[in-house]
């Protein structure tokens, strides 16, 4: 089970240059597979121009993703190599505060980092990339807001559940991976829980949706699949941008549907009736709870194994630094997981695009009007310029949605059935 540093080092290494040429390879097979020619079934809502822009769009937004993973993993070798996680040791052992505080420091200067060095790329995907394809509504001020509310969001529940596992790790002993699973366990569900009412109204806009044709159809129809539909909110998308999406957020009393402004604007009741039962589906079918408990489950695992490799010297030899603490085995056990994360990633994916599959059906079959389903999401495919004809490897490493050609294809076969 232990590993010698040098193993540690060839393990991070070579999953670094596999997961980034892997990427890279999709990235080009993905542009390769672009065609020519309108696909024949989507020619009612994307015409030439159109499908040329989607492609135009793709193309900017790859070579972005290229750029700033090629900086990120450069930026990384040369800090771990230079020894760069050594330095950042010391400096914060001479402080001379407690462990949970040099914990946070440690931890706050890296994501610090992380945060300066990603800044530019999401000014010039903003700003440049998605103000170009005409999608771009973000004024520099909303900008420059949501970075210091996310900043503040982000330390406000990041310093207590960092200090409270730093804490437990040091003094607990041999159950502190379990008490650290609870106490996460705790804190995500209570998280998921206020984040509907407390997180994003800091973000956005929420009103419920106004009495109409639209409310009356969506409340019959949840009465018919028996769901506990209570609110349906329409959120100021619109702030932001031109794309446009619905969700479902919280749980228990706390559940709440989501309508982006623009979504309501673009689509027939019909094919919002669609698109909200496909939302109502995942649930109806428990893909939320499903994937929530799994989710679960693989933290305990990461506890448990972090938990074996936070007091073995060869882990920090590996970073070159020489005294362990727990703060810093967090962050290269977190590193050093990445191959099994990766893993799990392309595991996930592929049953979230099979739970997408089910909840169409479910859509499809409960409301009886596949065909508005089917509008609705070509409406949207085209409105958001979704890459038509994405490559199969591209598909099966990032893609949590089947493509929207195989989903209209799958509901079209389940027409002909119903
Ligand atoms: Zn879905």
């Amino acid at each position: 089970m232990f590993l010698s540093d040098q193993t540690i080092t060839a393990i991070i290494l070579i999953t670094l240059i596999v997961d980034f040429t892997m990427n890279y390879v999709a990235d080009r097979l993905n542009i390769g597979s672009l065609t020519t020619h309108l696909p024949e079934k989507f020619s009612d809502v994307y015409d030439k121009d159109r499908y040329e822009r989607s492609q135009q769009y793709l193309k900017a937004t790859t070579r972005l993703g290229t750029i700033t993973s090629t900086i990120d993993l450069g930026i990384l070798l040369v800090f771990w190599l230079l020894g760069g996680f050594g330095v950042l040791d010391h400096f914060v052992r001479d402080t001379g505060w407690s462990i949970v505080g040099r914990g946070l420091l440690f931890i706050g200067i890296l994501a610090g980092c992380k945060f300066i060095i990603s800044l530019p790329f999401s000014i010039y995907s903003t700003f440049v990339i998605e103000e170009k394809f005409g999608f771009n509504k973000t004024t520099p001020k909303i900008f420059v807001l949501d970075l210091l509310k996310s900043l503040i969001v982000s330390l406000a529940l990041g310093i207590p559940l960092l200090a409270a596992i730093f804490w437990f790790l040091e003094s607990t002993g041999p159950w502190a991976w379990m008490i650290c699973w609870g106490v996460t366990t705790v804190f995500i569900l209570g998280v998921q829980y206020i984040v509907p009412t407390w997180i994003m109204p800091l973000f956005n806009k929420f009103t419920p949706l106004e009495d109409g044709e639209l409310k009356e159809k969506l409340f019959a129809y949840a009465k018919t699949i028996d769901f506990p539909l209570t609110q349906i909110f329409v959120m100021d998308g619109s702030k932001r941008s031109t794309k446009s999406n619905a969700f479902f957020t919280g749980f228990g009393k706390n559940k709440r549907i989501v309508l982006f402004d623009t979504l309501i604007k673009a689509h027939t009741p019909d094919e919002l009736l669609g698109v909200l039962a496909h939302e109502m589906g995942h649930f109806k079918k428990k893909h939320i709870q499903r994937r929530l408990i799994f989710g679960i489950l693989q933290m305990g695992v990461v506890f448990y194994l972090l938990s074996l490799f936070i007091t073995q010297q060869s882990l920090f030899t590996a970073f070159h630094v020489d005294t362990p603490s727990t703060y810093a085995g967090l962050v290269f056990f977190s590193i050093l997981f990445s191959p099994i994360d990766l893993v799990i990633s392309i595991v996930m994916q592929f049953f979230s695009r099979k739970d997408e599959y089910e909840a169409d059906r479910f859509a499809a079959l409960t409301t009886q009007k596949a065909t508005a389903l089917i509008t609705a999401l070509k409406k949207l495919s085209a409105n958001n310029l979704s890459n038509l004809t994405p490559h199969p490897f591209y598909v099966f490493l990032h893609y949590s949605h089947p493509p929207l050609a195989q989903r209209v294809e799958a509901m079209e076969r389940i027409k002909g059935l119903a």
